[in-house]
């Protein structure tokens, strides 16, 4: 099928409230222009400077998510249109995100990054550590970020209940980490998970927000 047709039978099949990132990375700027002539709004690119390249040239009405591993210095090339950063995984990169936002005069939205998959990864807080982050007040003098959220991604596996039990671990923090840190804050409302191969499970488990690529643009 074709990009814009993916596109719709996807959103077709999603509930209310949760919303599609189209992840774009590796993919030609014609392909993100199908997408955008088919409705699709909201982008999700990983690597910095592929991002740049294609904000220069799309639409400005686009909403750009960067879902990639982030390293501090590659911010300010972003920080002057980029919506949400998915991939805040320590105290530091968050500084920077807000000194950034601050040089724009803007707000930038951040997920953090939880590691919940059984793969070893030096990206994402544990559970006690993303705790940790937020029993700290030190984010709350951050004024141009808003944390709007967790992300997380499930284990590599065809293991349907692996999947599913990862996910379900993940709304539990997220449940938990908002009446905690962020009871009167309703901005703190996305839980992104779930990607091409498990979407509907990270649906089902309470996903606000799903990544996919492949499944709309074709294999990388
Ligand atoms: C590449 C990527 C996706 C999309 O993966 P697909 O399997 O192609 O849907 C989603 N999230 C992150 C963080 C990614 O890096």
């Amino acid at each position: 099928m074709s990009i814009a047709g993916n596109i719709t039978q996807i959103k077709k099949s999603l509930p209310k409230g949760v919303t599609l990132v189209a992840v774009s990375k590796f993919h030609p700027v014609e392909a993100l222009t199908e997408a955008y002539e088919a409705g699709q709004r909201i982008f999700g690119e990983s690597r910095a400077q592929e991002l740049k390249a294609k904000q220069a040239v799309l639409p400005n009405d686009i909403e750009w998510h960067f879902i990639g591993p982030l390293q501090s210095n590659k911010v300010k090339d972003m920080a002057a249109y980029i919506h949400t950063i998915h991939s805040i995984d320590s105290l530091k990169l968050l500084q920077e995100v807000n000194k950034q936002a601050l040089k724009h005069n803007r707000i930038i939205q951040v997920l953090l990054e939880i590691h919940v998959a059984k793969e070893e990864s030096k990206h994402g807080f544990s559970a006690e550590e993303v705790r940790k982050l937020l029993a700290n007040e030190e984010w709350k003098t951050l004024t141009h970020i808003r944390i709007s959220g967790l992300i997380g991604m499930a284990t590599f596996t065809e293991d349907e209940n692996q999947v599913r039990s990862e996910f379900r671990q993940l709304k539990e923090l997220f449940d938990s980490i908002r009446k905690t840190y962020f009871p009167d804050d309703p901005e703190f409302s996305t839980l992104s998970m779930g990607m091409s191969d498990d979407y509907p499970i990270a649906i089902a488990e309470g996903s606000t927000m799903i990544r996919v690529g492949s499944k709309i643009f074709g294999e990388r």
